[in-house]
């Protein structure tokens, strides 16, 4: 049954029409990153102003001490994009391209599979639920047909 051991493996990936694309990000390259995913056609994206500790430790960009405290997080944000599978590793690029520095710090992206998308307005599900009028699909769409 090698569906069944794919799925008891440690690295297996559950296949999905959807995927949550999340970015833990430095605060101040929100704008770039946003910006660049909208002109990319990605409209549908969720923003949290978080706090945490990763490899940057305390507050400064550079402390010798490893230790950290509860006041030593780290303001981040972290953008939340749901998009369909296709899209995936563009939006995935465009981040890493707007958002780093190179620095420790620059962050972190999370990839989940998402089992279903619904528009509250209209009920839809799916596909239909998850596509945006001028978003990434229709853009492309556009273009190949011009
Ligand atoms: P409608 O056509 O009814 O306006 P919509 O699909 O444009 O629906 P909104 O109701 O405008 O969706 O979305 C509400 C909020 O949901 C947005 O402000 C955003 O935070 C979040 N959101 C919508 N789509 C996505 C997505 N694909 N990924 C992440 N967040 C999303
Ligand atoms: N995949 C959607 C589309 O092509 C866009 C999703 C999003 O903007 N997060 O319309």
């Amino acid at each position: 049954f090698p569906i069944i051991r794919a799925q008891n493996s440690p690295d297996f990936v559950p296949d999905a029409k959807f995927y949550k694309v999340e970015a833990i990000l430095r605060p101040w390259r929100i704008q770039q990153v946003s910006s660049a995913l909208l002109k990319m056609g990605i409209r549908g994206v969720t923003v949290l102003d978080v706090r945490g500790f990763g490899a940057q430790g305390g507050l400064t960009e550079r402390q010798a001490g490893s230790e950290f405290s509860e006041d030593t997080f780290v303001a981040k944000v972290k953008m939340e994009i749901v998009v369909s599978k296709d899209q995936v590793e563009g939006v995935i690029t465009k981040i890493i391209e707007e958002a780093r520095t190179g620095e420790i710090g620059d962050g972190k992206i999370f990839l989940t599979p998402i089992s279903d998308v619904i528009r509250v307005r209209t009920g839809e599900r799916g596909e239909k639920a998850e596509r945006m009028m001028g978003g990434h699909a229709d853009l492309s769409s556009a273009l190949s047909t011009s």
